[in-house]
């Protein structure tokens, strides 16, 4: 189902919070590309800049958030690249719904609880398709639920009477009413137990494979995204530090902090690893450590690390696969 074609490119990605020296730069140079198909994993400890990341793209940064390099390039099917990091607020407008869609952290809690789940659908299809008459967006709106899962009697319930894992499929169905191409989901899922979280997140992967767009699914739990992705990145300090196709990563994979991450979450299936955790905590942004910013957590770390920053490219002892990373044990080409 995934392609080669890219969807979403994002090229040397920088964002900071706040200005001049008090600044701390939460996404360092991150360039990720997202294809068409596909669902891409992002997965790294609280604090590592996931959210940061994806607020950036979707330049929905809060302030004192503010994008200090890079560019976010978007294939649309059939059109020119758009510069997203560009775009006219209508532009952007279009691209965020249209185009691509969010499910934030926590949104299964940003239903307004005082509309019906049929007003919150329709009044996303009326704000972006007005030509789409009333009968047409209820017609629509029941399609949606159905689509993830809800039976269409539940259209005229009100979030509170929905469980957990209900609002966390209503707030993908919306995301899925403009029939984007992308959908970015961050940590969609830890609000809920384990057996609803595979769950949803099966449904989205079935849903990929019925409608075809792309996904970027942000979680701290690696062991999802490795049943769940095509490929996964793993950030740290906000960087990317490895990035591989999710079954060459768990099998096999290079970075010492990637191999903690691994060992940190029960694997829902298949064989049983020894759950040990990662030593130590993650680095603060204020005083982040010279060289690699793993090292004083790093079991492995040896004589460039702790001055030496090592950058994401293909590993020379590996150059026939399709994988990134940033470690001295395996330096890039
Ligand atoms: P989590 O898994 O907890 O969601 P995350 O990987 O999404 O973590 P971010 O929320 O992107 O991490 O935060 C990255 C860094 O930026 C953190 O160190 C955080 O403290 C900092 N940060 C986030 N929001 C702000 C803000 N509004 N002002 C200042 N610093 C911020
Ligand atoms: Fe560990 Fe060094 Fe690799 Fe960093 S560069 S992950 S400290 S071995
Ligand atoms: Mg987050």
């Amino acid at each position: 189902m995934s392609s080669k074609e890219p969807v979403l490119e994002i090229q040397g990605l920088c964002v900071d919070y706040g200005l001049g020296a008090n600044a701390v730069q939460a996404v360092r140079d991150v360039s990720l590309t997202l294809h068409r198909g596909e669902v891409l994993g992002l997965a790294g400890e609280s604090g590592s800049g996931k959210s940061t990341l994806a607020y950036g793209l979707t330049r929905l940064l809060p302030p004192p958030g503010v994008i200090s390099g890079g560019k976010v390039i978007y294939h649309q099917p059939g059109g020119d690249p758009v510069d997203v990091l560009r775009l006219n607020d209508a532009g952007l407008r279009a691209f965020r719904w249209a185009e691509t869609s969010i499910v934030f952290q926590g949104a299964m809690n940003s239903l307004n609880p005082v509309h019906r789940i049929s007003t919150q659908l329709t009044d996303v299809l009326a704000a972006h398709q007005p030509g789409m008459s009333r009968a047409a967006r209820l017609a629509r709106a029941r399609e949606l639920l159905k689509l993830v899962g809800i039976s269409a009697d539940r259209l005229d319930s009100y979030p509170h009477q929905l469980s957990g894992g209900m609002r966390q499929r209503v707030m993908i169905g919306m995301a899925l009413a403009l029939e984007p191409q992308v959908v970015i989901m961050d940590e969609p899922t830890t609000a809920l137990d384990v057996v609803m979280q595979r769950q949803i997140l099966r449904q989205l992967v079935d849903l990929r494979e019925r409608l075809g767009f792309s996904v970027l699914f942000i979680t701290h739990d690696l062991s999802l995204l490795v049943e769940f992705s095509d490929r996964i990145a793993i950030m740290y300090g906000g960087r990317i530090v490895e990035e591989a196709p999710a079954a060459q990563l768990y099998r096999d994979s290079l970075h010492p902090y990637s191999d903690g991450l691994l060992h940190a979450f029960p694997p829902l299936r298949g064989e049983r690893r020894e759950l040990t955790g990662i030593p130590g905590s993650p680095p603060d942004l204020r005083s982040m450590p010279s060289g690699c910013a793993f090292h004083p957590r790093c079991p492995k770390a040896f004589d460039p690390c702790g001055s030496e920053l090592p950058l994401l490219g293909v590993p020379v002892d590996r150059p026939d696969e399709s994988r990134t990373v940033a470690c001295w044990l395996h330096p890039g080409a």
